[in-house]
């Protein structure tokens, strides 16, 4: 089989697979779209989880089962599925103790593009396939559910890291996909006033139409002075971090108010260390807390947000800013996702209806 694979870091290029083999928990499954992620580009290009040599690259599809092991129970070939980015093992002690997402080691209940072959293959893996797919409702497209593999799941775990509560003010520092889902989520959890970091023209309008209030630019000035102008000096609630690098931190904690929280969920690509300020952190007594995760997966989680597309309460059509068609504009989707010219959000490319 064919797959798009990182060749080594910075290196990228078509080649050829043995299909994989299906254990007995297991799925063998065929993309019916792919979704190209800025995690993507940091593992290519910038080499952010190590060297990786021939590993077929991507995590965000949505796919059809072309074959199942001998103890799947709830799947059979031909359904058409959702497929989260991770893929945990459910029996790991780790996900007894509801860490799922690192069944196995530190990060390691990523597993596509990671520990093994991704998606953009004419058939991928997925291990556990009871307990790690989900059927796809008949009413969403393939090209829109590539958006619940990841972005989804990911931004609303950042709201979930930052506990956002009712009435609460809420920053998102970044407004990519993965943001702008944070906005979409801290809205449906009842914030009351969602202040955007970001400045591509698109991604404003999205972030307004999710319920984004207030909208700074980090090339205005640090985040910090613009938000303590905007707030009369009090700061703001919660944090969700979606963008930017380890000097992220720093303004986050300068922009909460004592007590409050700071979910990240974005991927540091480069650099040593986090500082965090010592004096804003209340010389270490502000019970300002930082919580970083990846995002949860499994069926349970993509069963409950499919329905969240499904019944209408969640558009995530407008993440979807470029469509490719057939396999041959994969490596076009993934160069656009490096360059990220200021009217992408998100390329997806088409497999077939
Ligand atoms: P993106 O690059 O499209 O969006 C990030 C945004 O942050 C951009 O709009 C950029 O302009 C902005 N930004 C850059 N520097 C900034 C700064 N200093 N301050 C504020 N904003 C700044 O990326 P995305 O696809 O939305 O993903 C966001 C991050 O989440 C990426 O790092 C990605 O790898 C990561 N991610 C994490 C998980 C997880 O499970 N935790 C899953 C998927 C993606
Ligand atoms: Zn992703």
């Amino acid at each position: 089989m064919k797959g798009y694979a990182m060749l080594k870091i910075g290196e990228s290029g078509w080649i050829e697979k043995e299909r994989p083999q299906c254990g007995p928990m297991d799925a063998i499954c065929k993309p019916l779209a792919i979704a190209i992620c800025t995690s993507d580009v940091h593992t290519l290009w910038e080499g952010a989880i190590g060297e990786r040599h021939n590993m077929i690259l991507g995590h965000e599809c949505c796919a059809q089962v072309v074959e199942v092991g001998s103890m799947v129970k709830d799947f059979k070939p031909g359904d058409r599925v959702l497929v989260p980015a991770i893929t945990p093992d459910w029996n790991s002690l780790e996900a007894q103790a509801g860490y799922s997402m690192h069944s196995g080691g530190m990060l390691a209940g990523w597993k596509f593009s990671n520990f093994k072959d991704g998606v953009f293959s004419e058939f991928f893996h997925v291990n556990d396939a009871d307990g790690n797919l989900a059927l796809l409702p008949s009413n969403i497209s393939p090209v829109d559910a590539c958006m619940l593999s990841d972005m989804v799941p990911t931004g609303f775990h950042g709201v979930e890291l930052a506990d956002v509560q009712f009435g609460d003010t809420v920053l998102v520092i970044g407004i990519g996909p993965v943001g702008l889902m944070s906005v979409a989520g801290a809205n449906m959890r009842g914030a009351s006033r969602i202040i955007a970091v970001g400045t591509r023209p698109n991604c404003v309008e999205a972030a307004r139409d999710y319920g984004a209030s207030d909208f700074i630019s980090y090339k205005d000035g640090t985040i910090e002075d613009q938000v303590l102008a905007l707030t009369d000096g009090k700061g703001v609630d919660k944090v969700v971090v979606a963008g930017g690098g380890c000097e992220t931190f720093e303004s986050a904690v300068k922009c909460l108010k004592p007590g409050g929280k700071i979910g990240n969920v974005n991927y540091l690509g480069s650099g040593t260390y986090v500082n965090i300020p010592r004096v804003e952190w209340g010389v270490g007594m502000g019970h300002k807390q930082i919580n970083g995760g990846l995002m949860p997966g499994g069926r349970l989680r993509m069963e409950k947000l499919g329905s969240l597309v499904s019944a209408g309460k969640l558009d995530v059509h407008p993440l979807v800013s470029h469509v490719f068609e057939g396999w041959d504009h994969v490596e076009e989707a993934l160069f656009l996702m490096r360059d990220k010219p200021k009217d992408l959000i998100k390329p997806v490319v088409k497999i077939e209806d």
